[in-house]
């Protein structure tokens, strides 16, 4: 999917539309120390700590791509839904 790199959209803390700068969005990196992350670590260990068959046949053959919306007059930033798309790339000029 071919996408353009900014948008005329709505923007609700402005109350107008504004020109909007287009961004895909990453999940931040995980910590390790994270309290959820220690405890799943936790219950993994050991025999029979595997607590769920991995996924050896996915059904999806696709990820979703969440777009990042920022507005230039409140910097604001607004998630989209997401779009499931082998390719995702910004047009051009
Ligand atoms: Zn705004």
């Amino acid at each position: 999917m071919r996408y353009p790199k900014q948008i005329r959209r709505y923007c609700p803390k402005c109350k107008k539309h504004t020109t909007q700068k287009v961004s895909i969005y990453k999940a931040g990196k995980r910590r390790a120390s994270a309290i959820g992350e220690r405890r799943h670590a936790e219950d993994k260990k050991g025999y029979g700590g595997q607590k769920f068959p991995k996924l050896a046949k996915p059904a999806k053959v696709t990820k979703k791509v969440t777009r990042l919306l920022t507005c230039p007059d409140c910097k604001k930033k607004f998630n989209t839904y997401g779009l499931r798309v082998k390719k995702f790339e910004f047009l051009t000029a």
